[in-house]
Formats: C-alpha cells, structure tokens, sequence
C-alpha cells in the first residue's frame, strides 16, 4: 500500500514537472532583442511555426514505465534550466518520448540527454521527412491539376492545410484499370494521422483507396529491407521460395501458390518463438514482395511510423499498404 502511495505521488510529480515543462515551454520571449517586449507567441502559434525538430529518447529497458524515462529527463538534462522550450510531448510505446522543439534547440536537447542519459537510453534526432500517401481511383478524366484540386476540395475536413502543403510527387496510371489513375502526395503530420482513420476519399465521384507509401528499400539479394545488393555481405534468398539462391536461379514452378515463402516473416516469427512472443499470427506462405499480407514488412512501416514520424500504431493498423 505504502509503495502504492509512493507510486502515486511519483506520477503526480512526474505531471508537475511536465506542466511546468509545458508552460516553461510556452514563453519564448527573445531574450537578445530587450527593444522588443511582449513577443511571447501563443502555444497555438507556436505549434504552427513550421521550424521544428523531434529527439526522440527511449529506454534500452523496453519495459520501463514513459514516466520513469520523463522524470529522468527532468532529473539529469533539466531542459527548463538548460534553455531548451519543448513546444510538445509524445509517448510512445516501450517507455519512450519524442519531444518538439525548435531545430537548434533540439541539437542541445540531444546532445545534452546523450551526455547525461546514454547508458540507459537509446537518443536519437528525428529527420524532416514528411509522409506520403498513395492514392488510388482517381478518374482518368482528370488531369493532376483538376484531380489535386478536387482532393483538397472534396476532403478538406482532412487537408486543413493550404494547397502548398500538399506536394504531388507522382501522377499516373494503373496497370489494371485505365479507367483509373494514382497518384503520391507529401502530406503533414497532421494530415497523415487524419488519414488514419478513413476508409478512403472522394475525387470526383470516385471513392478512392489511401495507402502508406514510405519508400522501403529491400535487397535483391538477401531480401532484407533498408539496405540494397550493392552493399550486402549475406548469404543470398529467394524471393519466392525462401530457398539459398536469388529468385533468377529458382526452379520451382512460379504457378503453385503453395511453394510461396517469404524469408522476411519466417525470420521473424524465428525471433518471436524464441522470444516467446505470440508468433502464431505470423503467416509465411507468401512471397516476399507481396507486402500487404507481409507481418515483416509491416513491421518496418510502424517503425518508421513510429520512429520518423512519431506515430504510433499497432501492425496493420494504420492505412493499406501496396
Ligand atoms: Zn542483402
Ligand atoms: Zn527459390
Ligand atoms: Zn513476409
């Protein structure tokens, strides 16, 4: 009971402190202009300044609570007294946070928690990049110009933002359907995560399918993801069979479903096995490309939506994949 109770304050005050983090973080009066009084911008306006930057800091222990890893932070980097405003807080799962700040306070935030929390911690600054969505049912009556404008239009519960926050990176067909077109579009932050909880969008008439579309690289050779054939050093797989050699060298007929393995999801239902992780749900019996019934690949899009854009979400969960 008493270390119940103990619990609880430590939660209260871990709160307390983050509340002060917060409103520390709300004041950003430019100390070197002393001709320019009253410039705090409101946490709102703060959110919008476009100049932002996310460290993320999480615990090598996967099990430690996010409150333990943010009284930590309080306790050894001291933001607050170390100058660094965060503008937000983001917990994400095994005990971690991705904190917001501006671009060069984030430098500090990071080199500051990597001196003081690196043995227990894993520091890392996230990259800039922004998530892209493929869109797929778009009329062929519609040019990008018209088509890009009937999204925003259409759907602009969704798109809050203005026209140029949206960059469309691709516009073309389908190898199916010419009645149809697809396109690739940068979105927000924002956006992404509206995203996630549609079926789809309206283009026209047309009800569109979204997709993640995070550019995965995986090897030809090895069939891992992130890095290419030019550089790996493992042994090669097939993409088809799962079998020691590269998909060009397999015999097996291409026909029969049931040769189809995928070396990606047997490995990783390895890992989960010998983990005692529930693997049962992993399922094999695909071929390696075939990403929207592949557990590996799906694992690497959380990650990546985890990791670079601070989102959390369970396999699966998030938009279709291709
Ligand atoms: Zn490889
Ligand atoms: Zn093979
Ligand atoms: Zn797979």
């Amino acid at each position: 009971m008493a270390c119940l109770k103990q619990e609880v304050e430590t939660l209260k005050l871990s709160n307390i402190d983050l509340v002060k983090l917060m409103s520390n973080s709300v004041d950003i009066s430019n100390p070197r202009s002393s001709t320019v009084t009253n410039t705090k911008l409101s946490y709102a306006d703060m959110s919008r300044t476009k100049d932002n930057a996310k460290v993320i800091i999480k615990p090598k222990n996967s099990k430690q609570s996010v409150n333990k890893t943010k009284g930590d932070i309080i306790n050894s980097v001291d933001p607050v007294n170390a100058d660094v405003k965060v503008k937000s807080v983001k917990s994400i799962s095994s005990g971690g946070v991705i904190l917001t700040c501006c671009t060069k306070e984030a430098e500090k935030l990071k080199s500051l928690a990597c001196d003081k929390l690196s043995d227990n911690y894993e520091i890392r600054k996230l990259t800039n990049i922004k998530p892209q969505i493929r869109i797929v049912g778009i009329p062929a009556y519609m040019d990008q110009t018209a088509a890009i404008h009937s999204l925003l239009r259409q759907n602009d519960t969704i798109f809050k933002g203005n026209a140029s926050d949206y960059k469309c990176l691709k516009f073309w067909g389908t190898k199916y359907n010419k009645d149809i077109l697809q396109c690739i579009i940068e979105v927000d932050l924002d956006t992404y995560r509206e995203l996630k909880s549609i079926d789809g969008l309206l283009i026209g008439l047309n009800f569109c399918s979204v997709y993640d579309d995070v550019n995965v690289r995986r090897c030809f050779k090895c069939n891992a993801f992130n890095h290419v054939k030019k550089y790996c050093k493992n042994k090669a797989t097939c993409s088809f069979c799962a079998g020691p050699h590269e998909i060009q060298d397999c015999t097996l007929d291409k026909s029969n479903k049931d040769l189809k393995k995928c070396i990606n999801c047997c490995k990783l239902k390895e890992k989960e096995t010998s983990s005692d992780n529930n693997s049962n749900i992993i399922n094999c019996s695909h071929a390696t490309w075939e990403y929207n019934v592949c557990s590996a690949f799906q694992g690497v899009i959380s990650k990546i939506n985890k990791e670079v854009f601070g989102i959390d979400c369970v396999k699966g969960d998030f938009l279709g994949q291709h």
